[in-house]
């Protein structure tokens, strides 16, 4: 995709979305090249889902960049990120929260994430039920983490043409948000859409989408 291409498609993109939902340009797998062409078109939110690609974006990059993880984080990881992560998108578990909050610390800083859901069919995709996320947001000891702040939600819906499949599984998501809203009131980020689904997530109430080949074209990996 040449450079000029890929600022049109991110100006086509915040064209058709109202000023309420974020973009997140999923850069993973692609060059730093890419990233600085969308930069310099004056985008600054970037997503990567792996640590090691993106601390190496990170240090090539301009440091006003504002990075999202959102892949599937380690726990013996989180230690690589912990000094200029933006957003963790995919918090699904209670000691990685808690690993977290302790490198946060250690960095003296307030680390924001997102609780990752699991609302698609498919078994391979990472994620809690709406109960464990519950119980996780209930429980004494995350009072205790001061360093981090559960700012909302973020879930992926089954990779099917059924759209039908798609907007109830974005609308279970947005129904449980709106009702931990009430006693979280840090929450106000709903990760979900992707290229694929991001028109359907922002009809049932996503402010928040990571859109990767729709602005740097496809990818040959993963
Ligand atoms: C890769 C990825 C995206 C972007 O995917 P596209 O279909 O290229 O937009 C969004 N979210 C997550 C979690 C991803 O891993």
């Amino acid at each position: 995709m040449n450079s000029n291409q890929i600022c049109q498609n991110i100006k086509r993109i915040k064209e058709n979305i109202s000023a309420n939902v974020q973009l997140i340009a999923v850069s993973k797998t692609k060059p730093v090249e890419d990233i600085l062409t969308a930069y310099n078109c004056g985008h600054r939110d970037f997503g990567e889902n792996k640590v090691q690609e993106m601390t190496a974006k990170y240090e090539a990059l301009p440091k006003d960049i504002r990075w999202h993880l959102i892949g599937h984080l380690q726990r013996n990881k989180v230690k690589y990120i912990a000094s200029f992560v933006h957003l963790i998108h995919s918090v699904d578990n209670f000691k990685l929260l808690k690993e977290i909050n302790k490198q946060a610390i250690k960095h003296n800083r307030v680390i924001p994430v997102l609780l990752q859901i699991k609302i698609a069919k498919e078994d391979t995709k990472f994620g809690m039920s709406f109960q464990q996320a519950e119980e996780l947001l209930n429980s004494e000891e995350i009072k205790e983490f001061k360093n981090i702040k559960i700012s909302g939600l973020m879930g992926m819906a089954t990779h099917t043409n059924e759209k039908g499949t798609i907007a109830c599984e974005f609308q279970s998501l947005k129904n449980f948000f709106d009702k931990l809203k009430k006693t979280n009131p840090n929450f106000q980020y709903l990760s979900m859409g992707m290229s694929g689904d991001y028109k359907i997530a922002i009809e049932n109430g996503s402010n928040m989408i990571r859109l990767g080949s729709v602005i740097f074209g496809v990818r040959n990996y993963q």
